[in-house]
This record gives structure tokens, C-alpha cells and sequence, in this order.
């Protein structure tokens, strides 16, 4: 077996060599699905796997924009539009200097999957810039996204491909690219999700990454009776996943003692409590500082400048920044202080040696593809709304919202129960992923 997972990866790496953080997403998933592939006659010999891994289409373009100096300068735009055989691509946009073709086309592939396990009809798709928002103006950020969407307009649509926010893309930038969107269009319609409440928004869609994520991970520690009560949790990131996976976790009774942006972490021994949180929101939604600054108005707490927040006591870890932020060493780390339990609110923020640190000790592990599935599920909900012209509830919302990570988790113990009980969460999201688009590209043809 190992040697046909070698010679695909050989195949994937011949066309895609400079693409490291594709090829890790790709390792991962072949390793599980490839022993299933072979097991199941009706998907041998039909290349399923090698048709998944090339986009259906790579979008690239040329990004200009005027600083407040009058300066010309010039970004690149991506949309990576990956599968779409269940549904229209759906998938964040992400604004970071690091972004690059590998980024986003492993988030593209891992969106496929994570959109399938959502059971909402979605294909998969991921974009972005390698603009840098930070220390930008509002109206720099306004004239980089209405440039950006000047391109992008021709290439997306409610049924074609539906974009919503990611890293560096938050509620600002989204009103920002759906004003030229419908300008350009002449047409209000749900071609972006993450908009505000008053003009097709959804409830619930800010706090969905966040919330999914410890619900995913309350589901996981049921499964031995155990929950977040009471318990210690690391979060490492401070935007968007990391301010309402806190939320959460405080409001089901855990102590979340860390928080981190990409220059250090703060640790309160304390607990970051809801006044604290509320801080931390006004500080990164609307001051856009940095969380250093925490230790300003809570001097108790303490700044680790440039490291992550992983060498903590904690039992829960909930890594909420960016890909591969918690290493091997991480991961040795956290099991000998009694960690528990992992899931990922970020996209693939453990390295591969990390997750297998976690499966070697048999502890709870959840990827993000499973567990950090609630935001595009979500916005599925907002895109249902837009269609139907519609508002459901806040309550109505979070109620649909569980009842997805719910059925993400089952089919994950489905597909990933091993012969010792052991959940092997990556493998039985990557099959109970794979299946749906597998069935449907077969049902559609060599196309
Ligand atoms: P935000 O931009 O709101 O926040 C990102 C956070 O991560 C910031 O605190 C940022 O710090 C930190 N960060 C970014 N890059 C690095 C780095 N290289 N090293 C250390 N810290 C870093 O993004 P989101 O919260 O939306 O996204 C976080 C993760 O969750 C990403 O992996 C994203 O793909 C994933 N995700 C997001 C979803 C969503 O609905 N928003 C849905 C599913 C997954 P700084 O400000 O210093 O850059």
C-alpha cells in the first residue's frame, strides 16, 4: 500500500514540486484515502484522486491600487476554483503577504473535503492576495478590494462560486468587495457570505468558525464523558476563530488562559474572562492593535514575545492562527503536561509530525477540516437565506450550526474508528469527505 501512496505522490510532486504546503495537505489525505480507495472496487482505477488534486481552474491576476501617498503598487490576485461537482466553489479569500499558489491551493483541496463533510451541497474553492492589510487605512483597504473585485466579478456568482472571508478578511473587507461586486453586476445577490446583518448577513456567521470548533471538540470529549467544564484551554491566533472559540469555551465553563497574534502570546493565569474578551475584540476589530497591549490594561498577565503559546499546562489546545504553528516539539510538549485534547480552528495549524505525536498517544485530535467546518457551513445558511430571500434566527442558526458538528463528528467516528476503539478523526473525516465528491464525479463522468 505505502508503495501506491509513494508512486502518487511522486506523480502530484512531478507537477507540483514548489508547492510544500500543497504537497503536506495531499500526503495526508492520500495516506487514508488511497487503503480506502483500494478497498472499495467501485472507485479503483478511475484516478479519482489525481483528478481531485488538479483546480479546475487557477485564477491569477494583477492587482493595482493607490496609497494615500498617491503611490501606485501592484499585488497579486488568486482564485483557486477547486471542485465544484457537488455544488458552486465555496471558500474564503485571504489577504497575508505569505500568500502564494502552495497556500492557497492546500486550502482549496482541504475546503473540498471540508465543504462535502458540511452534508450542505458546496464545491470548493479558496483565494486571496499577498496585499497586507496591516497598517493600512480604511480607505487603502477600500480601494485594494474594489481593485481586487474589478477582476475577480468575471469569475464568481451566486451558482458559479461564492467567496467569504478568511485570514486578513474580515467584515470590512467583505462590505468593501460586495459594493463593487454589485455595482459592476447591477445586481444584489448572495455572491459573498460574511456580509452585515442589515444587508444579507446571517446570524451566528462571525462566531461560526469558533463556536464549531469547541463544539466539535465537546463532541469528542463526550465520547469518553468527559466536556470542556472546568478545564484549562490554550488558544493561540486572536482574530476572528480565536475571539469565539474563547467565547465559547468561557461560556461552557473552561478557563482559557492564552491568546497570541503573529508577534507572541499573553498568558493570564487568571483566565481571559468575558470582560477580557470584550477587551481583546475592541483591540483587534476596531483598534487593530496588537496583543501585547493586553498586558497594558491586565498587568497580571504575562507577554511572551515571539513564541507560541504551546509550552502551557493546559488540557484542551485549540490552535486558531495559521498553518503549521504547533510542531512536533509542540505537540510533545502539550502531551506531557496532560493536554487531552486537540482541534484545530485553524487550517492545518499541526504539522504532520505533530498530528502523529497526537495519534501515538491516543489522544482526542481533530482536523480542521472536521472541527473548524462550522464557518462555510454557515455560510452555506447564509447563502440558503439569500436564496429565499429569508432570515432565520440567532437561535435557529446556532441550533442548525450543532446539528452539523454533530453530523460531521458522527460521520468522522463512521469512517475513522479503529479496531481498538481509538477515533482516528483524520482518517474518518478525509473518507466520509471524500465519498460524497467521489460519487458525484463518478455519477458525472470523466469531464
Ligand atoms: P484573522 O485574520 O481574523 O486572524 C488571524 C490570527 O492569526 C491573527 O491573530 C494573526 O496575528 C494570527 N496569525 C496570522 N498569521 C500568523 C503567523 N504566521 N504566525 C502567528 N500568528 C499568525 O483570521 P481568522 O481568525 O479568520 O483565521 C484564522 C485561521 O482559521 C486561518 O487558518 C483560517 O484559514 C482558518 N479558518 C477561518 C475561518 C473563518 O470563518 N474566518 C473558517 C475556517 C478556517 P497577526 O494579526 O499578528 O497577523
Amino acid at each position: 500500500m505505502q508503495a501506491k501512496i509513494d508512486a502518487f505522490m511522486e506523480e502530484v510532486k512531478a507537477r507540483d514540486a514548489h508547492e510544500p504546503e500543497f504537497l503536506q495537505a495531499v500526503q495526508e489525505v492520500a495516506e487514508t484515502v488511497i487503503p480506502y480507495i483500494a478497498s472499495n472496487e467501485i472507485y479503483n482505477g478511475k484516478n479519482i484522486l489525481l483528478r481531485m488534486v488538479e483546480p479546475e481552474r487557477a485564477i491569477m491576476f494583477r492587482v493595482s491600487w493607490v496609497d494615500d501617498k498617491g503611490e501606485i503598487h501592484v499585488n497579486r490576485g488568486y482564485r483557486i476554483q477547486m471542485n465544484s461537482a457537488i455544488g458552486p466553489y465555496k471558500g474564503g479569500l485571504r489577504f497575508h503577504p505569505s500568500v502564494n499558489l502552495s497556500i492557497l491551493k492546500f486550502l482549496a483541496f482541504e475546503q473540498v473535503f471540508k465543504n462535502s463533510l458540511t452534508t450542505l451541497p458546496m464545491g470548493g474553492g479558496k483565494g486571496g492576495s499577498d496585499f497586507d492589510p496591516k497598517g493600512k487605512s480604511d480607505d487603502e483597504i477600500m480601494r485594494f478590494c474594489h481593485s481586487f473585485m474589478s477582476e475577480l466579478f468575471r469569475h464568481i456568482g451566486p451558482n458559479t462560486d461564492v467567496p467569504a472571508g478568511d485570514i486578513g478578511v474580515g467584515a470590512r473587507e467583505i462590505g468593501f468587495l460586495f459594493g463593487m461586486y454589485r455595482k459592476l453586476r447591477n445586481e444584489f445577490t448572495g455572491v459573498l457570505t460574511g456580509k452585515g446583518l442589515s444587508w444579507g448577513g446571517s446570524e451566528i456567521r462571525p462566531e461560526a468558525t469558533g463556536y464549531g470548533t469547541v463544539y466539535f471538540a465537546e463532541n469528542m470529549l463526550k465520547t469518553k464523558g468527559g466536556s470542556f467544564k472546568g478545564k484549562t484551554i490554550t488558544v493561540s491566533g486572536s482574530g476572528n476563530v480565536a475571539q469565539y472559540a474563547t467565547e465559547k469555551a468561557i461560556q461552557l465553563g473552561a478557563k482559557v488562559v492564552t491568546l497570541s497574534d503573529s508577534s507572541g502570546y499573553i498568558y493570564d493565569a487568571d483566565g481571559i474572562d468575558e470582560d477580557k474578551l470584550n477587551f481583546v475584540m475592541k483591540l483587534k476589530n476596531e483598534r487593530r492593535g496588537r496583543i501585547s497591549e493586553y498586558t497594558d490594561t491586565y498587568p497580571s498577565a504575562k507577554f511572551h514575545k515571539g513564541k507560541t503559546p504551546w509550552e502551557e499546562k493546559c488540557e484542551i489546545a485549540l490552535p486558531c492562527a495559521t498553518q503549521n504553528e504547533l510542531n512536533g516539539e509542540d505537540a510533545k510538549t502539550l502531551i506531557g503536561n496532560g493536554c487531552i485534547c486537540v482541534s484545530e480552528g485553524a487550517n492545518m495549524p499541526c504539522t504532520s509530525e505533530a498530528v502523529a505525536a497526537f495519534h501515538k498517544a491516543k489522544i482526542f485530535f481533530a482536523p480542521g477540516k472536521a472541527s473548524n467546518a462550522g464557518g462555510v457551513a454557515t455560510s452555506g445558511l447564509e447563502m440558503t437565506q439569500n436564496s429565499l430571500r429569508f432570515k432565520w434566527t440567532r437561535q435557529e442558526v446556532d441550533d442548525k450550526l450543532q446539528q452539523i458538528m454533530n453530523d460531521i463528528h458522527e460521520k468522522c467516528v463512521e469512517y475513522g474508528t479503529e479496531d481498538d476503539g481509538y477515533i482516528d478523526y483524520v482518517k474518518g473525516a478525509n473518507i466520509a469527505g471524500f465519498v460524497k465528491v467521489a460519487d458525484a464525479m463518478l455519477a458525472q463522468g470523466v469531464i
